[in-house]
């Protein structure tokens, strides 16, 4: 007789949904945009994007900022107003053919003017908080402070991979309008933990990017213009999988889990042309090329004589973070989970 209860989820690291959780209400923590791994991923690889002066002030930090990339998921349970500096729903603001990029003026404040600011928070605000980060960032470097260089690198490593996902684009986030739920986590969680480790990382050096907002802004229209493969592809691939070989189940401890099947996960990337590995690689070189852009607006200061170690505050405020994450309430909008 069996003594163990097993239990059949959809976790959201895997289906990006909780047995009889409404992704929207935020209370499964697993989850991550680009998944956990790839965040660290990002992160660790683009130090080595980075040209010599600041190379080994980074490379010091590296654990730091491979262990802090999630950090800005980990805060939306602890932080009003952070859940929205994770994606945009850019659609939303397009009727009848319109391109929403033409509709949403690319000025922080023309678009307060257009929309408000309580709409434009309610769907999301990632290219503008990715301009916003680089100006903070050039700032920490300009005074020296250590904590805040840090911290503001890895979050801002963290916002420029969101930026890079294709469905933090979108109101149909999670595949909810289009009968696809759980299309999120398959893309950004399932096949990168699948396959990440085969990525070629060798993505070049970093470069100064003399306008960070548009940058911000052309990633986010890359991103959105790969969602169209990204739904069409999943569909045709459901129709070729009978279910039992679309899903498999997978054993971790004592749970059994409903996970997107390994065949139908590599032929969905295979299909999509390695678009994970693409956006992974580009996220890489542009959070090398931010970081790097902040520390030159700030006239290239020597970070040699800066101190090794965080301040006692610093430790104390991200034990506070993990606190509220292990309890796990977001405040906002949990998206795409
Ligand atoms: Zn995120």
């Amino acid at each position: 007789m069996l003594k163990t209860i097993v239990f059949i989820l959809l976790i959201s690291s895997t289906l990006n949904i909780k047995a009889g959780t409404d992704p929207h209400n935020g209370s499964s923590k697993c989850s991550s945009s680009w998944g956990f791994y790839a965040h660290k991923r990002i992160n660790r690889m683009a130090v080595f994007t980075l040209p010599p002066e600041l190379f080994t002030f980074y490379k010091k930090h590296i654990e730091f900022l491979t262990e802090h990339a999630i950090d800005p998921d980990k805060r939306r349970y602890a932080a009003k107003g952070e859940a929205e500096r994770h994606y945009i729903d850019i659609d939303h603001y397009a009727h009848n053919g319109e391109d929403p990029f033409d509709v949403v003026p690319k000025r922080w404040k023309d678009a307060v003017e257009k929309f408000s600011e309580d709409t434009l928070k309610a769907y999301g605000i990632v290219p503008w908080h990715l301009d916003v980060m680089v100006k903070r960032l050039t700032r920490a470097f300009k005074e020296k402070n250590l904590d805040k260089i840090l911290q503001y690198s890895a979050d801002l490593g963290h916002y420029v991979g969101d930026s890079h996902v294709p469905l933090h684009t979108t109101e149909n986030y999670n595949g909810q309008m289009t009968n696809q739920k759980g299309i999120h986590g398959f893309w950004e969680s399932r096949i990168p933990e699948l396959s990440a480790e085969n990525y070629d990382y060798m993505v070049g050096r970093a470069s100064y990017i003399s306008n960070p907002l548009e940058k911000a802004w052309n990633i986010v229209k890359q991103s959105h213009y790969a969602l169209d493969s990204v739904f069409s592809i999943e569909k045709e691939l459901t129709e070729l999988f009978d279910d039992d070989k679309k899903y498999s189940f997978e054993h971790r401890g004592r749970v059994v889990m409903k996970v997107y099947s390994e065949d139908f996960s590599m032929e969905y990337q295979r299909r999509l042309n390695g678009m994970q590995e693409r956006r992974m690689r580009e996220s890489i070189l542009t959070a090398g090329s931010f970081w790097y852009t902040a520390w030159v607006n700030a006239g290239q200061p020597d970070l040699s004589d800066l101190k090794e170690d965080l301040s006692e505050e610093m430790k104390e405020e991200m034990k506070k973070n993990d606190e509220y994450f292990s309890k796990g309430k977001i405040n906002g909008r949990n998206h795409g989970k």
